[in-house]
C-alpha cells in the first residue's frame, strides 16, 4: 500500500503580508510550505511527497528541494490543482493525503488518525468542533444566534483512497471548496477525526506570528562538539577549513588531513548522535586515502538535513603557532559556507596559539575544536 502526501502550494494568497504568497513566507529558517512538507516526509506512514505549484513558481527557487518531492504544475483553482496532483500519482498510489501548504504545524497524531480512519472509511479528515458562540450579524449589530451543535472547523490533511477520489474529481465539473465536498458529491463517506488547534492555516499576519510562537515551543535544538589533531610531516602546504595554505610542512593523515573541517564534521555527527568520521569513512578503507575532506562534511550535512535539522551555527577554533590563520579566515568561512550551504554569518573560524606549550606549541601538529548547533522546528 503506497500513501502519497499531496501538498497544495499553488495559491496566491498574500493576506499574511509581504509580497510572497503565504506558503512561501519564512517561519524560522524555512518557508511555511517547507515545514508542511517536512511533517509528511518525517511520518513513517507516508511514502512519497507531491508538491503542487503555481505555474509562476515553477522556475523559481521559492520551493524547497528538500525534502524530496515530485513537482506538479497546479491549475487555476484549488480543485484543479489537487486534480493535477492526483493525476500525477494515478496508478502509483493507493491512498492520498491532501494538505494545505499553509498549515505548517500539522502533527504526526493528526496524520496518524487520518490514516487509521482510512482503513475503514473511503475518506477521512480532521476537524475541530466549534466551541465559540456563533452570531449572525449585519451593520455591526447581532441579528441572531446560530446553533453551533454539529458544526466543525475543517482542517487538512484530507485523506482518501485514490481511485474513488479521482473518479469523484472527474465527475465534478464545478469548483468545490475542498476535497471533502468533491468526495461527498460523489457519495463517498468521509469520517471526521480529531483536529488540532495548532494545525492552523496561515492566512493573516497574526497567524504567522502565532505559528512562530508555537514553533519556538516545539523547537528541537542539538549541540555537538568535535576535536581533531593531525601531525606535521614533509610537505609544502596544509589544508585548513577548505583552504590550501602554503607552509613549510604538510599535515599527515589518511585524507587531506584538514583538521578544522574534520572537527566541524565530527561536531555535526555528535549533535545527531550518529558516530564520527572514522565510523562513516573508515581509515582502513583505501577509497578514502587522500580524500578531500569536503566529502566528509557534505555527508554529515546531508545526514542532518535528512533528519530534518538545519545548521544554525558553527564555531571552529584552530590551535597552532603557524601558519597564521588571520589572513585566511574569510576564505575559510566562505569555503565552509559553500560546502554546508548556509550563510557565512553562521560560521566562525578563529585561531589561537598554545603559548608555545605542548605539541601545538612545539609545532609538532595542529589541533582543532569545533561546536555546532542544529535546529529542527
Ligand atoms: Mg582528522
Amino acid at each position: 500500500m503506497t500513501t502519497v502526501a499531496i501538498i497544495v502550494a499553488a495559491g496566491r494568497g498574500t493576506r499574511a503580508g509581504g509580497v510572497l504568497p503565504k506558503q512561501w513566507q519564512m517561519l524560522g529558517n524555512r518557508s511555511v510550505a517547507a515545514h508542511a512538507m517536512r511533517r509528511f516526509a518525517d511520518h513513517p506512514g507516508v511514502d512519497q511527497l507531491v508538491l503542487v505549484l503555481h505555474p509562476d513558481d515553477i522556475g523559481t527557487d521559492l520551493w524547497p528541494t528538500s525534502p524530496a518531492a515530485d513537482v506538479v504544475t497546479g491549475g487555476a483553482t484549488r480543485q484543479a490543482s489537487v486534480f493535477a496532483g492526483l493525476q500525477a500519482v494515478e496508478g502509483r498510489a493507493d491512498k492520498v493525503l491532501i494538505h494545505d501548504a499553509a498549515r505548517p504545524l500539522v502533527s504526526a497524531n493528526v496524520i496518524d488518525d487520518v490514516l487509521r480512519a482510512l482503513e475503514i472509511h473511503q475518506g477521512a479528515a480532521p476537524a475541530v468542533a466549534v466551541t465559540d458562540t456563533l452570531w449572525h450579524g449585519a451593520a455591526d449589530q447581532v441579528t441572531g444566534v446560530q446553533d453551533r451543535a454539529g458544526l466543525f472547523r475543517a482542517q487538512t490533511p484530507q485523506g482518501f483512497h485514490l481511485a474513488p477520489l479521482l473518479a469523484a474529481h472527474r465527475a465534478m465539473p464545478a469548483d468545490a471548496t475542498d476535497d471533502v465536498a468533491v468526495a461527498r458529491a460523489a457519495g463517498l463517506d468521509v469520517a471526521i477525526v480529531p483536529g488540532d488547534e495548532d494545525n492552523m492555516k496561515i492566512t493573516g499576519p497574526d497567524d504567522l506570528a502565532r505559528a512562530k510562537r508555537l514553533m519556538g515551543q516545539r523547537m528541537d535544538v542539538r549541540c555537538g562538539n568535535g576535536y581533531d589533531v593531525h601531525r606535521f610531516g614533509p610537505g609544502d602546504h596544509v589544508w585548513l577549513c577548505g583552504v590550501q595554505i602554503p607552509h613549510g610542512r604538510g599535515l599527515q593523515g589518511h585524507s587531506d588531513a584538514d583538521v578544522g573541517m574534520h572537527a566541524v564534521t565530527d561536531a555535526i555527527y555528535g549533535a545527531l548522535g550518529m558516530g564520527d568520521i572514522g565510523q562513516h569513512f573508515p581509515p582502513s578503507d583505501p577509497q578514502w586515502k587522500g580524500a578531500a575532506s569536503h566529502i566528509f562534511l557534505e555527508h554529515a550535512v546531508g545526514l542532518a538535513r535528512e533528519n530534518g535539522f538545519d545548521i544554525s551555527n558553527v564555531d571552529c577554533t584552530l590551535v597552532c603557532e603557524h601558519p597564521k590563520i588571520g589572513p585566511h579566515q574569510a576564505a575559510m568561512k566562505a569555503a565552509l559556507a559553500q560546502i554546508m550551504q548556509i550563510g557565512a554569518s553562521r560560521i566562525s573560524v578563529k585561531a589561537t596559539t598554545s603559548e608555545r606549550l605542548g605539541f601545538t606549541g612545539r609545532e609538532e601538529g595542529i589541533a582543532s575544536i569545533a561546536t555546532v548547533t542544529l535546529v529542527k522546528s
